[in-house]
């Protein structure tokens, strides 16, 4: 491969992880749309610590968490204790520079966007350029990428900022490394709240659901007494993949392939484990001396193979949990109510599920029978999410 054969079009955290690991042999070309990586920022920034470690990724730290305390307005709530300080709020900016500065020679175009892409020419406002692969990791957007591979992602609108809170409702984390889920249908139908303290008073305050979200958000700075301070957010997808990541020579990667956690829309560590399998696969086939169609091959069939199943059984729990259920959720929260839970991985859901349920059994047995009254008596064709869980 020659140099500026590889094009990365987005430099959020999928992008520029991948043109990081790329630009250890290979030099690469990214575009952005913005004049500035990392801004405007629209995330949380919540990672689990250990992924930051496997994937060698050091940015900056706002601040790190032990407890997860899930609550509803009525003052019931249960707790996941990850053990140490595992969860980090990373510097959303900062991960982005902090990526770009690890580029080496490659070249990061700012303030380009690209407005076409075909399989052999990517075009910008300005100028036509042939490539012999292309990458897409523009986001939630995916204006680019679903012209090439279509599919329809679920999602919800998230919006939050950065304030100052005294309340000392049962709403606020008890301690600075605690954060707060308000999971609750009066608040948002169909997601979720968060309270994520960054500092002596000081939270990051936000909510997500798929309509009306503004409302929302500022019954939840009244519920906890803080201001509007400067806003941001932005989609976030929650369920929904393509049937296929790579098409001719393009590839697709990040949130703009569905590479998320369904059950919270967490994509950073996602999207750059997307961007490393594509990367060994490209170098792997390189070393090889084989085509760059057969690293394309090879992403493909992992995430067929390996991602797409558990991504879509957990699109469909999600789907349950926060679009389809109303009072049987809030009754399975009262009936696990004031649990502590002790969990070893933040990232695996399921996991902290099962051992909830093993603490209580017969409230949790109890609150799945609620569940499934609940499921049979709504109108959505249930048939078709059992058919995905079975695929
Ligand atoms: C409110 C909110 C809270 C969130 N909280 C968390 C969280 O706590 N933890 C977590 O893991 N995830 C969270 N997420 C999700 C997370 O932000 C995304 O999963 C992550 O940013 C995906 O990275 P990406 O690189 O794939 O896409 P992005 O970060 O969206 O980056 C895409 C880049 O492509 C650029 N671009 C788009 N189109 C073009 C074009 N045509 N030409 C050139 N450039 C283009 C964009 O400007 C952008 O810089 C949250 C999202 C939102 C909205």
């Amino acid at each position: 491969m020659g140099i500026n054969s590889i094009v990365i079009i987005g430099a959020g955290p999928s992008g520029l992880y991948l043109a990081r690991e790329l630009s250890k042999f290979v030099n690469v070309v990214i575009f952005e749309e913005d004049r500035e990586v990392g801004v405007p920022p629209h995330c949380t920034g919540l990672v689990n610590l250990d992924s930051l470690r496997v994937l060698g990724v050091s940015p900056p730290i706002i601040s790190t968490y032990r407890y997860v305390r899930i609550v509803d307005l009525e003052g019931n709530g249960l707790t996941f204790d990850f053990g140490r300080r595992v969860i980090a709020m990373v510097d959303r900016p900062g991960l982005e520079q902090y990526l770009a500065n690890e580029l080496g020679s490659s070249s990061l175009m700012l303030g380009e966007r690209v407005v076409h892409v075909d399989s052999s020419t990517v075009k910008t406002k300005s100028r036509q350029l042939s490539y012999e692969l292309t990458v897409i990791a523009e986001g939630a957007g995916g204006e680019l990428s679903r012209k090439l591979i279509p599919w329809t992602p679920n999602y919800v609108y998230g919006v939050q900022t950065d304030t100052r809170s005294y309340s000392t409702s049962n709403l606020m984390p008890r301690d600075d490394d605690e954060i707060v889920v308000v999971f609750d249908k009066k608040l948002s139908e169909n997601y979720f709240a968060w309270i994520v303290p960054i500092d002596h008073n000081e939270f990051r305050i936000g909510i997500a659901d798929t309509s009306n979200t503004w409302v929302k958000f500022t019954e939840l700075l009244r519920l906890v007494g803080a201001e509007y301070r400067k806003l941001f957010g932005g989609k976030i997808i929650i369920g929904g993949s393509p049937e296929h990541v790579v098409w001719r020579n393009v590839a697709v990667i990040g949130d703009a392939a569905g590479f998320v956690k369904p059950m919270t829309g967490g994509g950073i560590i996602m999207g750059m484990l997307s961007a490393r399998i594509l990367s060994e696969s490209l170098y792997e086939t390189i070393k090889a001396g084989l085509s760059i169609g057969d690293a394309l091959s090879i992403y493909d069939m992992v995430y067929r193979k390996y991602i797409r199943g558990k991504l879509k059984a957990l699109g469909v729990a999600s789907t349950i949990l926060h679009m389809l259920l109303n009072k049987s959720l809030g009754e399975s929260l009262r009936l696990m109510s004031g649990l502590s839970i002790r969990v070893d991985d933040y990232d695996n859901h399921v996991d902290a599920i099962l051992t909830a349920a093993l603490r209580r059994p017969w409230a949790f047995i109890k609150a799945v029978a609620a569940i499934i009254q609940e499921l049979s008596e709504t109108q959505y064709p249930i048939h078709k999410l059992l058919r995905s869980l079975i695929e």
